[in-house]
C-alpha cells in the first residue's frame, strides 16, 4: 500500500475558489438580514431611496423626521407578522431603536 496516498488532494480549494454568483437584483435591492430586539426577530433591509414612488417619503418612527427619497436608510420588519408593518428608519435610527415596531 503506497504511504503517500491522498487521492482529494488535487480537489482540496477548488470549490471556494469559485466566485460567488453576484444577484444584482438583491445587490440594488440592498442587504437583507435578520436582528433582534427584544426578543423580537426583525428583518431589516438597507435602501438607498431610489425607486421610491415620486415624491413619497416616510416617516422615521424613531426620530420622527422625514426621510425624503434618496436618503440611504433601512427599512425594517416583525419578520413574524411579516413586510406589512415595515417601516423605514434612518440608519442610525434603526440602530438605536429597541422596538416593539407598531
Ligand atoms: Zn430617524
Amino acid at each position: 500500500m503506497p504511504r503517500n496516498n491522498r487521492p482529494k488532494r488535487s480537489e482540496r480549494g477548488k470549490r471556494q475558489t469559485e466566485p460567488e454568483e453576484i444577484d444584482f437584483s438583491a445587490l440594488r435591492m440592498g442587504i437583507r438580514r435578520e436582528e433582534t430586539r427584544r426578543g423580537v426577530s426583525y428583518t431589516t433591509q438597507t435602501s438607498i431611496g431610489a425607486n421610491a414612488d415620486d415624491d413619497k417619503a416616510w416617516v422615521c418612527p424613531h426620530c420622527h423626521l422625514q426621510i425624503t427619497k434618496g436618503i440611504s436608510h433601512i427599512v425594517a420588519w416583525d419578520t413574524v407578522r411579516g413586510v406589512e408593518t415595515r417601516r423605514h428608519f434612518h440608519t442610525a435610527c434603526w440602530k438605536s431603536f429597541q422596538g416593539p415596531l407598531l
